[in-house]
C-alpha cells in the first residue's frame, strides 16, 4: 500500500478527522476510534513507512521521537508514575491492520502479561 491509500497518512494530510492530543514537525498522536484501555493512543510519523520491517538505518531517530511523544504523552495524562504500554505491532500475525507505522499507547487500566 502506498501513502496514497492509508488511512494514517490520510489523518496526517487532515482528510479524514481524528482526535488529535499531540503533534509536531515529525510526528503526530491521536485517540483510537476503539479503545483497548480508558487511555489509547496512536502516535505516527508524519512520513508513511507501512512495518517496523520497512524501517531503514535513517529511521532511528524519527523511531526514538516516536517513542518520547508516547512519554511526553503518558507523562501530559498523568500515567507516568502508574505506568503505560507501548505496543508496534508488526504484520498481520500480531494484530497489524493499518499498514502505517504506529505506536499504541495504553493506559488507565491494569495491563496483563503476556498479552493475547
Ligand atoms: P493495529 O491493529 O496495530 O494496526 O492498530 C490499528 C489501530 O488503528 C486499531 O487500534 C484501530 O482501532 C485504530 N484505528 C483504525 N481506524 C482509525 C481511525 N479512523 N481513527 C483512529 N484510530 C483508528
Ligand atoms: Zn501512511
Amino acid at each position: 500500500m502506498t501513502g496514497q491509500d492509508c488511512l494514517f497518512c490520510k489523518i496526517v494530510a487532515g482528510d479524514i478527522p481524528a482526535e488529535r492530543i499531540y503533534e509536531d514537525d515529525q510526528v503526530i498522536a491521536f485517540s483510537d476510534i476503539n479503545p483497548q484501555a480508558p487511555f489509547h493512543a496512536l502516535v505516527i510519523p508524519r512520513q508513511h513507512i507501512a512495518t517496523l520491517n520497512d524501517l531503514e538505518d535513517g529511521d532511528s531517530d524519527l523511531m526514538g521521537r516516536l517513542f518520547l511523544a508516547a512519554r511526553a504523552i503518558a507523562d501530559r495524562e498523568g500515567f507516568g508514575a502508574a505506568g503505560y504500554r507501548t505496543v508496534v505491532n508488526c504484520n498481520r500475525g500480531a494484530g497489524q491492520t493499518v499498514f502505517h507505522i504506529h505506536v499504541h499507547l495504553l493506559a488507565g487500566r491494569p495491563l496483563d502479561w503476556p498479552p493475547g
